[in-house]
Formats: structure tokens, C-alpha cells, sequence
């Protein structure tokens, strides 16, 4: 029997498992940058960046998406970083942002 076209798709569940097991150089970041843990997502560090108006970086979803163990993206966002420290004045929960891009950035795999 042919699936009825309802006009739409369901997205693709993106939810993270957060019991899941975490990636070594995941484990080493947070443990180097404890802070990264306090993220509560509220999303005033991008709503600041001025390199994420231009980029694709937005340091909240660095850190889901470092949480969902996708390294390499992670590494590749944050090099556009340009540790100005604006999102650092803002977050309200005290995360070191600039010293976790940096542990992200480090993340990216070497350009050829
Ligand atoms: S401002 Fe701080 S708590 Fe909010 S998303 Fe950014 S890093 Fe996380
Ligand atoms: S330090 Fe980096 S992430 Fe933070 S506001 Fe500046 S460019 Fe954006």
C-alpha cells in the first residue's frame, strides 16, 4: 500500500543521548575546560558574536555538538573564532568560552 503524501516530513531525531559514552578528546576538552559543563544553551553567547554573524559559529551548539561527538565540525566552527571575549561578558553561567574554543578548535583535523 503507497505511503499517503501528507506535503511534509518529519526532521530526523536530533535529540542528544547524554548517558551515552563521550569520545576520548571529548572527555579530555571538558576535563581541561570544567566549565564548558555549566552551557545551558541560552544562546546569549552567539547573540553577540560577531564572527557568528559571518560564520557558522555559534559557541552553544559547539557544545552539543561536541557532546554528540561530532569533533571535526566542532574543530572546523571554531576556527572562526576570533577570541574577542565578547560572549564571555555576557554568558550567565561563567563559562571560559575562549579557552573552550580554543580546546575546540584544536579539535579540527589538520589541513592538508
Ligand atoms: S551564554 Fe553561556 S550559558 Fe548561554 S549558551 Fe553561551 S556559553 Fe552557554
Ligand atoms: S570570543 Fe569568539 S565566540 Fe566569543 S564573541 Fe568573540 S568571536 Fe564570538
Amino acid at each position: 500500500m503507497p505511503k499517503p503524501d501528507f506535503g511534509f516530513a518529519f526532521a530526523p531525531n536530533r535529540a542528544l543521548d547524554l548517558s551515552a559514552p563521550l569520545l576520548p578528546e571529548v572527555q579530555v576538552v571538558l576535563e581541561t575546560e570544567p566549565s564548558i559543563r555549566a552551557c545551558m544553551a541560552c544562546g546569549q553567547c552567539a547573540a553577540v558574536c560577531t564572527a557568528g554573524a559571518f560564520t557558522p559559529l555559534a559557541f552553544y551548539r559547539l557544545v552539543l555538538q561536541l557532546r554528540g561527538g561530532d569533533v571535526a565540525a566542532v574543530g572546523e566552527r571554531a576556527r572562526h573564532c576570533m577570541l574577542c571575549g565578547k560572549c564571555q561578558m555576557t554568558c550567565p553561567r561563567g563559562v571560559n568560552i575562549r579557552n573552550a574554543v580554543l580546546l575546540m578548535a584544536a579539535l579540527a583535523p589538520p589541513k592538508p
